[in-house]
């Protein structure tokens, strides 16, 4: 049986209820999405065939604000990883204090297999199918998992098509050419960053001497590791669908050479060139493959899944040796390997913290979409680190007050501040 990610969801809300006592109303509230869209999209093929896909939308809350979240091509989407990660993105802005509620979108289907033009005409299929159920003030999807900012551009197109005007605020991770905003396609890795660098100085790691793995090298994982890298912070494996690498003892030679520097670390800007050119991370000079699972169990101080969801279970969880995990994915570690994690002594900065980056871009993309005034990569940037570092402060202070991991302090303050809300407006 696959592991449920909803489940897992709603366990997290149940233990943060639990901590800040919500009256069992609020929570019955809090415990199901406002409303599930499910769709199908005929799509005419390249070949003159019609296919149906199937997809969903689901609307978790919006007690705070319109939902907000992002929509998923894969092949693994289901309704109830469609609805976790909706219920993730409610307390994601909710912990990082963004007037949004949450939403989440996903497409049953592998993008890599579609033509470009079977890929546009899927995406505008999926955005007319939901069209009478989002808008600015109402839900405002975004790029998740294999999906670009191309297909935003097309989404944004089609929606204003069918108003019949302009709508760009509609869709944020937008190219910046249709209105887009500087820096959101490495916002969240950027934001990962923030938290990362606070936590090594909370935990008192010296930074020269830490290792990192970095399981996923997609948009998120590869941007994280590229930032990291030029930091001067050491990368030593990195993964993606089909494997991963492990720098050799004489890794620091030949392609993977770093100049002037005594950094211990992949080459990260070599690896995302070689990746280009070969489809896949493996194979690149001075490295030795290993697997995803190897990848997760290396003997590293820090661990950043940016994958799927579930990397990180109960049959795995033994093997962890990392004291230090910084979830950029959503999702990557099941309840039950949390708790062994939490006992273990390992600090996790929980997903909706430590990816909240992208969405706080793309929150700074839509107001100026609304205000259409345009502001610079460095604004953006020094507004989302001011964003990350006082949210990562307040979870820290909760946790170090309660004496609980960073996961209950980050679920309280957010459930709490949905709960109130949901109070006030209800007259509850
Ligand atoms: N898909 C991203 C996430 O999981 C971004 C969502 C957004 O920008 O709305 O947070």
């Amino acid at each position: 049986m696959p592991i449920n990610p909803f489940k897992n969801a709603t366990q997290q809300l149940e233990n943060a209820a639990k901590l800040i006592n919500i009256d069992s109303d609020v929570l019955e509230i809090l415990k199901n999405p406002k409303r599930i869209l499910e769709v199908s999209i005929p799509i005419k093929m390249d070949s003159g065939c019609i296919k149906v896909f199937k997809g969903f939308r689901s609307q978790y809350n919006d007690a705070l604000g319109p939902f907000k979240g992002g929509i998923r091509f894969h092949p693994q989407v289901n309704i109830n990883e469609v609805k976790a990660l909706s219920a993730w993105m409610t307390w994601k802005c909710s912990v990082v204090g963004i007037p949004y509620g949450g939403g989440k979108g996903g497409v049953i289907v592998d993008p890599r297999k579609l033509s470009i033009g079977e890929l546009e005409r899927l995406s505008r299929g999926y955005i007319r199918a939901i069209s009478d159920f989002i808008g600015p003030e109402k839900d405002i999807p975004a790029p998740d998992v294999y999906t670009t900012p191309q297909i935003m551009a097309w989404m944004m197109d089609e929606f204003s098509n069918i108003k019949g005007y302009n709508v760009p605020s509609i869709v944020t991770g937008k190219p910046l050419e249709v209105r887009g905003t500087k820096g959101r396609k490495y916002s969240t890795s950027q934001g990962g960053v923030y938290v990362f660098e606070k936590a090594v100085e909370k935990l008192k790691m010296n930074p020269k001497k830490i290792n990192i793995a970095i399981q996923g090298f997609g948009n998120v994982g590869a941007f994280m590791a590229e930032i990291l890298f030029a930091l001067g912070y050491n990368v030593v494996a990195v993964s993606d669908s089909k494997g991963g690498i492990l720098l050799d003892e004489n890794g620091n030679s030949g392609k993977n050479k770093i100049k002037n520097t005594k950094q211990h670390s992949l080459n990260i800007m070599e690896v995302i060139k070689f990746k280009k050119d070969t489809g896949s991370v493996i194979d690149f000079p001075g490295t030795e493959t290993i697997t995803n699972e190897q990848l997760l169990a290396l003997d590293v101080d820090v661990l950043i899944p940016s994958a799927l969801e579930n990397a990180i279970t109960e049959k795995n969880v033994g093997k962890i040796k990392a004291k230090l995990i910084v979830e950029l994915a959503n999702g990557p570690i099941t309840s039950e390997a949390d708790k062994k994690l939490e006992k273990k002594g390992v600090i996790v900065v929980p997903d909706i913290l430590a990816n909240a980056g992208g969405v706080i871009v793309s929150y700074f993309e839509w107001v100026q979409n609304l205000q259409n005034y345009y502001w610079e990569e460095e604004e953006n940037i020094d507004k989302l680190k001011v964003i990350m570092e006082r949210s990562f402060d307040e979870v820290w202070g909760k946790k170090d007050n309660l004496d609980i991991s960073m996961r209950l302090a980050a679920y309280a303050v957010a459930v709490d501040r949905v709960a109130k809300a949901e109070k006030l407006r209800r007259g509850l």
